[in-house]
């Protein structure tokens, strides 16, 4: 039986997960991707793994199955894509820190033996260790994106860069843009994708025997096509983050920072901070809610004064990292739901379409379980690595009758 074709719509790390374990069992995937790979939240990333940190949620199991793989991961792509495990702590930073330290760089409070050496300790309030090295991890989003598209095109997948911009039921006349009525479970099916080239701007169908759907932010889009996601709510909360050089002096080690921060202006953020493997250091906070999705990720621009606060997180922590040089100042769109829980699963009604979106803040952490139990479900029709119930698009229509009444 010749391998089944299965359109991946999306290359973030969900749609590169989904492909690659389509394609260790055997199936075709051919990813589509509007812009480039990693371009939205999958590339801007932090990459923070933690084993239980779901644990009361639906998600436990997802996320320890995940923990799990992405250890699996780094040592079977045979690619540098900057896993490690980490030490993480909490921090609060003092109200108003600017990054200002105290001349001669004397610290002013007792260290706490397990602050890591290159965190000044002037601006520290109080610091304690949340994760181990056997519960937390770091992975650098973009590479192991790439990473896993390379090794599902290595198995003969394909990736073509492309929008998704409508389908065909089957039984449907080719007026593409929106699908019929559903008609009863398993019969109807997406007969063809009506895609647009990103260079050539030309559009065409293609066919194929599945389709799943791992458009992130931009899955609303789905509404539209298919009456029956009619209660899919999936928003874009549009989060800011910067990537620093190796910083001058005192070498990063491999902790993770939570930080409560109050800036100068009152505002209270959390920020996150990961040096990674390479030296480089990730921050990331400062969100904009009721941002409008725009038509594709190449369009989410970062406010520079968001930029700048996170330099002055950065600096309040470090003056190493402050005086580092800002390699990337960046905007991306998290990807939640209106429950909080990821959309996994076969799209009710239709026999070979399916959707894996919404996983919000921990998307990378479970993108490796979520992209094989899809993967189980598309070829063998059952998910078995992961219990999927919680996330069942089926919900949806029951949600939407739910806020009509
Ligand atoms: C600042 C920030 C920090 C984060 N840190 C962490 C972390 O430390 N740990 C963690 O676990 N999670 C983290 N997350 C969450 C994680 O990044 C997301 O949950 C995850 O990346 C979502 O992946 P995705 O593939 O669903 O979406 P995306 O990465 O947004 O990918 C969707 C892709 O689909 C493409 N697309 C959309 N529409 C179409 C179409 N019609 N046709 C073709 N392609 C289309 C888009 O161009 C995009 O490339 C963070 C998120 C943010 C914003």
């Amino acid at each position: 039986m010749a391998a089944p074709q299965v359109l991946v719509v999306g290359g973030g790390l969900i749609g590169a997960a989904t492909a690659f374990y389509l394609s260790k069992k055997g199936a075709k995937p051919i990813v589509l991707e509007a812009v480039s790979p990693a371009c939205s939240a999958s590339g801007k990333a932090g990459g923070f793994l933690a084993l239980d940190w779901c644990d009361s949620q639906a998600t436990g199991p997802l996320a320890r199955r995940s923990f799990a793989l992405h250890e699996q991961l780094a040592k079977e792509l045979g690619t540098d894509c900057g896993y490690r495990r980490v030490r993480t702590h909490s921090i609060s930073v003092k109200p108003g820190a600017t990054g200002a330290h105290a001349a001669g760089g004397a610290s002013a409070v007792r260290r706490p033996p397990s602050l890591p050496g290159w965190v000044d300790t002037e601006n520290i309030g109080q610091a304690s260790v949340i994760g181990t090295e056997e519960t937390t991890a770091q992975v650098h989003p973009e590479l192991l994106t790439k990473a896993l598209l390379a090794a599902a095109e290595a198995a003969g997948g394909s990736l073509q860069l492309a929008a998704a911009v409508g389908l065909r039921l089957a039984g449907e006349d080719d007026s593409g843009g929106g699908g019929g009525g559903g008609g009863a479970e398993g019969q109807r099916h997406v007969a063809e994708v009506r895609v647009r080239d990103r260079a050539s701007g030309e559009e065409r169908e293609v066919a194929a025997d599945a389709v799943v759907f791992c458009m992130g932010a931009w899955s609303a889009q789905l509404r539209s096509w298919l009456p029956q996601l009619g209660g899919l709510e999936v928003s874009g909360l549009k989060v800011h983050s910067i990537v620093l050089a190796d910083p001058p002096h005192r070498p990063t080690t491999a902790d993770a920072l939570f930080l409560a921060y109050r800036g100068s202006d009152g505002k209270s953020l959390e920020p996150e901070v990961y040096p990674r493997p390479n030296g480089q250091v990730y921050v990331c906070d400062v969100s904009e809610d009721d941002v409008a999705v725009p038509a594709t990720a190449a369009d989410v621009l970062p406010r520079p004064d968001a930029i700048a606060t996170l330099q002055g997180v950065a600096a309040s922590v470090s003056k190493d990292l402050g005086a580092a040089e800002l390699l990337q100042g960046q905007a991306c769109l998290l990807p939640c739901t209106a429950d909080g829980l990821p959309v996994i699963g076969r799209v009710p009604g239709l026999a070979n379409a399916y959707v894996a979106t919404g996983h919000s803040c921990w998307g990378i952490l479970q993108a490796p379980a979520t992209g094989e139990a899809v993967a189980e479900l598309v070829v063998d029709g059952a998910a078995r690595s992961t219990n999927l119930r919680a996330f069942d698009p089926a919900r949806l229509a029951r949600q939407a009758a739910r806020r009509q009444r």
